[in-house]
């Protein structure tokens, strides 16, 4: 296999996180794959973004010199194409965004790629790509491989890979982007509206809340303790499939990544491999559980076999 392209994106000025996340994912198969990482960017205010993405195994990055910053599809569907022709790498990653929904799976269609969108794992079976994402209403795991496909569209989710560390010595070069017909025209951003302005990913001290929460009526007076204690209250994934608690505070496979999280304190939770995907590599897990066989007690640095309503009391009594 050839190298490995990654797509940078950037939105009002900013580089998003997930650029750098792709870059560790692209690390993750660098060495099956056994070429180089690329990251390209598109925009005309490029310069911030490539001393942001000299990071960890990047080898190259190519300024895709654009008229403007903002995102239009049919630019970056004609510039993936361009770069696609140009680099021949046998992976490209984009992140897995309403941006990347735009543009990533209509250039593979018609060029015919291999895709996969929503990706959680990566790995490389000797010199086979393999790509986990979720199938049936995220019901269940698949591995997908690409067989014949020289080049795979990877739309990666955010959160999955930590940003890697590590200035790189990455070969800077430019290129004019393609021509693309106009047919978007940006007139304003628009912030959306979220109900909740929780960030799982970016949070350093999380305490969830699992399925020994018991009721609807219970879960109120976590939300309470999670903030008289400075944490941010996260979930496991009933509950939110429920209507407890919001998506956006779901821990896991199908869920948030605790990327940046120091301390986790999990009440009530059984510790599923779907979560632990999301926690499991916390520095500091602290399980309340009544079930002292439950898994969470593998992973967790400190246990308690006790009731979460009890603990939670005492917790309250010292903030
Ligand atoms: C494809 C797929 C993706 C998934 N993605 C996710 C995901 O992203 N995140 C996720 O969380 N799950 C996910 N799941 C679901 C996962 O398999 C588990 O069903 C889920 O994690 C279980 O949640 P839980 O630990 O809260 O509940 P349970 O497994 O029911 O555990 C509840 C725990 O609470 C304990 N308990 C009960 N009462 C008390 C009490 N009073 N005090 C203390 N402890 C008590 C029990 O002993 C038990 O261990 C996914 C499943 C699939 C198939």
């Amino acid at each position: 296999m050839a190298g490995i392209l990654i797509i940078g994106e950037h939105r009002q000025g900013e580089l998003r996180p997930v650029t750098l996340e792709l870059i560790t994912a692209a690390e993750s198969i660098k060495a099956g794959t056994g070429g180089t990482i690329t990251v390209a960017l598109i925009g005309n205010r490029l310069d911030a973004f490539v001393t942001q993405v000299a990071v960890g195994g990047v080898d190259a990055i190519v300024r895709v010199e654009a008229a403007h910053d903002d995102f239009d599809p049919d630019l970056y569907a004609a510039s993936l194409k361009a770069l696609v022709d140009s680099l021949q790498p046998s992976v490209v990653l984009v992140p897995q965004s309403v941006n990347s929904l735009g543009y990533a799976a209509a250039v593979a269609a018609v060029n015919g790629y291999g895709l996969a969108t929503d990706v959680f794992g990566l790995a490389c079976e000797g010199d086979t790509l393999v790509a986990t994402r979720s199938g049936y209403s995220q019901k269940v795991s698949v591995e997908l491989d690409f067989p014949g496909k020289a080049v795979v569209v990877l739309a990666v989710r955010a959160g999955t890979f930590k940003a890697p560390v590590g200035v790189a010595a990455a070969v800077v070069s430019a290129q004019p982007a393609p021509g693309a017909p106009a047919r978007v025209r940006h007139t304003g951003y628009v912030a959306s509206e979220s109900v909740d302005t929780v960030n799982i990913p970016g949070a350093e001290f999380i305490m969830s809340i699992g399925r020994g929460v018991g009721e609807e009526t219970n879960v109120e007076e976590y939300a309470e303790l999670a903030e008289s204690i400075g944490a941010t209250l996260g979930c496991s994934r009933p509950l939110a499939d429920a209507g407890w608690l919001p998506k956006a505070r779901q821990v896991g496979q199908s869920g948030k990544t605790a990327s940046a999280c120091r301390l986790y304190l999990a009440f009530g939770i059984s510790g599923s491999v779907q979560h632990l995907a999301g926690m499991k590599h916390v520095d500091t897990i602290i399980a309340v559980n009544t079930d002292r066989e439950a898994s969470i007690f593998s992973y967790a640095k400190y246990g308690i076999v006790g009731d979460m309503f009890e603990i939670a009391e005492e917790l309250r009594n010292h903030f």
